[in-house]
């Protein structure tokens, strides 16, 4: 999608249209080897995982034929073998797909790069990047107490050096690597720590800032080991501040947003995730957002997503979700499609 695409969609999503979604998630599963304390996934009720056929059913129409981006998530995907089906049926059924992203938490390292690999044997060289996001809350010992387990910083640090050796493995393949990191009360004193770790690797790094909720990342139970103290809340103010000035427009209206929420206000801008990202849980339901992921229960096994997406329930469902958290969200979901008319003009992202 162009920046003029951005901007149309921007604004007049759900005002004049609903657009097809051009970004579609598939949470493969929510299993997961590591015990996050930020992150309540591991210990959740599990659901049903869709067979790659299932998958197929639900993605094999028209209304998916605007999807340029692809992300699998969790979970921790690599734990599903058949990764390498999953992404044949991407190939197979969504022409315009151009990236295809994979979410880990990168600890497995053999598990990792081996699945990294199938799935590379079935995207095409020619129309195909691969996006590969590992989280990084931590550097050394931090990462491994956020984790619960011992080792998980030494296996998140081969998998990327063996990421390396992917990309010189094929060099015609185009082989992306980034970071993800949640800031939280643990890692507030390491967050340079962490950039500089990420710009040794020569990768991008993302920073959201940790949600308490009892919906997709489910931690609400541990609310008050996780809630920010006022010390550490202006750490990570002062951190974000810093970071503006070196980022790109979209992350810059992503830290200000996030550090308005911090002092109490509200994010100045509107989230199109709801517009144009569609989400498929694990077992075939739709997951609306992280923060309203229990809201509404539908299966596209059963229900034609095309006919969901615009349909009332939906319609209504994302009027509640940005009058009751869209406001104070600090998530980075749907930065890329919120381009101020100002960042437009100046060249947009
Ligand atoms: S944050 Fe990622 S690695 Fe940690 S428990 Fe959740 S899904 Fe697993
Ligand atoms: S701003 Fe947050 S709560 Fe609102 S739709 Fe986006 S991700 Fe969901």
């Amino acid at each position: 999608m162009n920046n003029l695409e951005r901007l149309i969609l921007y604004y007049l999503a759900g005002r004049v249209f609903i657009p097809a979604p051009r970004y579609l998630i598939y949470n493969a599963t929510w299993r997961c080897d590591l015990f996050c304390r930020h992150c309540g996934v591991w210990e959740a009720k599990k659901r049903g995982e869709l067979s790659p056929e299932n998958l197929e059913k639900i993605i094999n129409r028209k209304f998916f034929s605007k999807i340029d981006t692809v992300w699998l998530t969790g979970g921790e995907p690599t734990l599903r073998p058949d990764l390498n089906r999953l992404a044949r049926i991407f190939r197979l059924r969504l022409p315009a797909m151009r990236i295809l992203g994979i979410a880990s938490n990168g600890s497995a390292t053999e598990r990792v790069i081996s699945r990294l690999e199938e799935i590379l044997s079935e995207l095409d060289p020619d129309r195909h990047g691969l996006f590969i996001q590992l989280s990084l809350d931590g550097i050394g010992e931090v990462e491994d107490r956020i984790r619960g387990k011992q080792g998980v910083f030494a296996g998140l640090s081969q998998t990327v050096k063996e990421i390396d050796l992917l990309k010189k493995k094929y060099p015609e393949r185009k082989i992306e690597l980034g970071f993800n990191c949640v800031i939280q009360r643990q890692n507030v004193a390491q967050l340079n720590e962490i950039k500089e770790f990420a710009v040794s690797k020569g990768a991008g790094l993302t920073f959201n800032v940790i949600e308490i909720t009892d919906q997709g990342y489910n931690n609400k139970q541990r609310e008050e080991e996780l809630a920010f103290h006022q010390e550490e809340k202006g750490e990570a103010k002062r951190f974000l501040r810093k970071l503006i000035s070196g980022s790109e427009p979209g992350f810059r209206y992503h830290y200000r947003s996030i550090l308005s929420v911090l002092d109490g206000k509200t994010r100045n801008r509107r989230c199109l995730s709801l517009y144009s990202t569609l989400v498929i849980d694990s077992d075939g339901s739709w997951l609306p957002c992280p923060l309203c992921s229990e809201w509404m229960r539908v299966n596209f096994l059963e229900m034609d997503p095309g006919k969901f997406w615009k349909g009332k329930e939906a319609r209504a469902l994302r009027r509640k979700a940005a009058q009751e958290l869209c406001p104070s969200c600090m998530l980075s979901c749907s930065v890329g499609d919120s381009l101020s008319l100002r960042e437009f003009f100046s060249g947009g992202f």
